[in-house]
């Protein structure tokens, strides 16, 4: 199977990343939990706009928000074990312009085992057999553009179960999903 598998939220932990740094710089503590909704604006941080939030993330310490963020537990074994069983991981993700090369570093220094990685917006043109999101419009979008696919959400506090829609709440789930479709 062609599986296509997002990053931010999915594999790398993009929510800790950044309110590490938020609390740092702004001494405000977020919590995983606080993130109830789909934007990185007020009244969740300061920015004004997710703009502002951009601005900010593109330059911490000399790097993007993107070049120095954990992977989740499991995410790169259950990759590594997918792969062995001949399935192929293709990274899809949206992330700014700017990101890219950081994004390229931190796939190469985490072992990410793919031999295919887009940069794209419109993500269900891609073609694959599975997809993997945790943005509650990157999981709408590939329900209303495809056909016969699997989708599947990575449960998080700021999405929603949708109808039709898998859900996994971490890696360990995934495989055994995969395994009864
Ligand atoms: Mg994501």
């Amino acid at each position: 199977m062609r599986i296509g598998v997002d990053l931010d939220g999915v594999v790398a932990n993009f929510t800790k990343g950044w309110t590490k740094y938020y609390e740092e710089e702004f001494g405000k503590k977020i919590l995983e939990d606080d993130i109830k909704s789909w934007g990185l604006s007020e009244p969740l941080t300061h920015f004004k706009e997710d703009l502002d939030f951009w601005k900010w993330a593109k330059d911490i310490n000399g790097s993007s928000i993107f070049r120095n963020l954990e992977v989740y537990e499991n995410s790169v074994e259950t990759l590594n074990e997918l792969c062995k069983s001949g399935h192929d991981i293709v990274i899809i993700s949206s992330k700014p312009w700017w990101s890219i090369h950081d994004t390229l570093m931190w796939l190469g220094e985490n072992k990410i085992p793919t031999k295919e990685i887009h940069f794209i917006e419109d993500k269900w043109t891609i073609d694959c057999e599975v997809y993997i999101d945790d943005a509650p419009y990157q999981l709408e979008n590939y329900k209303k553009n495809t056909v016969d696919k699997k989708i599947i959400r990575f449960v998080r506090s700021y999405n929603k179960p949708l109808d039709g829609v898998f859900d996994i709440h971490n890696w360990s789930e995934l495989i055994p999903l995969l395994n009864s479709f």
